[in-house]
């Protein structure tokens, strides 16, 4: 069984607004083992949102249609809906009574447009809503089911964990979702593809997808069955061989972010880390510290942008800087032995490069960037030259930091 999603208002395709009820929605589908394909954005027009129904309808057994149940003139799913299936609204007055209480509690009088939220489509059974005035409508039709669910998240939610879960789950045949998340470093996303593409191909089930970021793939397996035990044995199958393949470049198979899975090694080791960093601007020492209990590891860190502040600093010598320029393997070489040494941690990471656009040399262009590691037996750096903007060159050098860092502690 297959879900697709309609978001219903005119304000949803404007940047002020994004909607967040489908994201809502497609979670709870896939507790219940529902995978959604498709959805979609209608904006408060009649004919379109009655077109974009219809196509739904016929190509998924599941269709959740958020928002457009209001009351004034540019809430249109209820009449959508009814023309798309070609039928009647219906009014009842036992829904117009319970309008009319819920505004005489609040002491007021029910406005006249009211009234519109007391028509239900034909055959519909109401979804009762304890939050807001709009009533929610559950349409069963050939053998698929519409639900009408309000846009407010505050009423969606609600309604669709008391009035729709257990209606699906009385419905929907036993299925279930599980996934598998492998995350990758060190490898375009291209040469990934072309090496585990063989693979997953063979597979329909798990569907396998590849979500690429700055120095950052994770690989996701999704298999649904009707059992726990039969996703778990396919999502094994599929991903065992690929995991196999890919060796040590999986840094992890929980989800884990790069920054996490370091400082999970460094504490088992119980081994310490400060950084150096100029141009990440500190944006390494941020990735670190974003894990809960960093600071059962990480010791500090320091930001030295100009020279002068790595000589003052940290203590690189002028002639160094002089000699080889503040981009070069000495250089970073010597900010992480002055970043263990000043902090005495037994692990140091140091960063300096040309992020671009501007700047640079020759020999050293905008993207050129030195990584330093250092450690008790002595540093080591690397030259990265990375493509991108300023943004994706100064993400591509912290991951790669954490990298270096990450296969020294293996
Ligand atoms: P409506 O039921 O269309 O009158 O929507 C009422 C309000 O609910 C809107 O002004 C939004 O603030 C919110 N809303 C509607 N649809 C969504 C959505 N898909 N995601 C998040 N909020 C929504
Ligand atoms: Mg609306």
């Amino acid at each position: 069984m297959n879900a697709e999603i309609i978001a219903v208002g005119s304000e949803l395709l404007t940047p002020q607004r994004t909607d967040t009820n489908s994201l809502y929605l497609t979670s709870q589908l896939n507790g219940l083992g529902v995978e959604v394909v498709g959805k979609s954005i209608v904006g408060d027009h009649a004919a379109r949102l009655e077109a974009a129904v219809r196509l739904a309808a016929a190509r998924s057994e599941i269709l959740l249609l958020t928002g457009g149940l209001g009351p004034t003139e540019d809430d249109l799913t209820r009449e959508a809906v009814a023309a798309a299936f070609g039928l009647k609204l219906l009014f009842r007055g036992d829904i117009a009574a319970a309008i009319e209480r819920r505004f005489a509690r609040m002491g007021r009088r029910m406005a006249e447009v009211n009234r519109r939220q007391a028509h239900v489509i034909e055959g519909a059974e109401v979804l009762s809503n304890d939050v807001g005035t709009a009533p929610g409508q559950w349409l069963r039709h050939g053998n698929g089911v519409v639900a009408l669910l309000p846009g407010p998240p505050a009423e969606l939610h609600p309604m669709f964990e008391r009035e729709c879960l257990p209606r699906l789950r009385d419905w929907l045949p036993r299925q279930v979702i599980e996934t598998r998340v492998l995350r990758v470093t060190g490898m375009p996303e291209s040469d990934l593809d072309q090496l585990i593409s063989p693979h997953y191909k063979r597979f329909e089930n798990p569907v396998t997808t590849i979500l690429a970021a700055p120095g950052d793939l994770q690989i996701h397996f999704r298999a649904r069955c009707e059992t726990v035990e039969e996703a778990s044995a396919l999502l094994q199958q599929a991903s065992g061989p690929i995991e196999e393949l890919l060796g040590d470049r999986v840094y992890s198979r929980d989800g884990q972010p790069l920054e996490a899975v370091v400082g999970e090694l460094l504490r088992r080791r119980k081994a310490t880390l400060s950084v150096a960093e100029s141009c990440t601007g500190g944006l390494l020492a941020e990735r670190i510290t974003s894990v809960p209990g960093s600071s059962d590891y990480f010791l500090g860190g320091f930001l030295t942008y100009t020279d002068r502040m790595k000589q003052s600093v940290l203590g690189v010598a002028e002639e160094l800087i002089k000699e080889h320029s503040a981009v070069s393997g000495p250089v970073a070489e010597a900010m992480a032995e002055a970043a263990r040494r000043l902090t005495g941690a037994d692990f140091s990471l140091s960063v300096t490069g040309y992020a671009g656009p501007g700047g640079g040399s020759a020999e050293s262009p905008a993207g050129a960037v030195w990584i330093g590691l250092g450690e008790a037996s002595g540093c080591e750096a690397r030259r990265f030259n990375f493509l991108g903007d300023r943004d994706r060159v100064r993400r591509l050098a912290v991951q790669a930091a954490l990298e270096m860092l990450r296969r020294k502690l293996l």
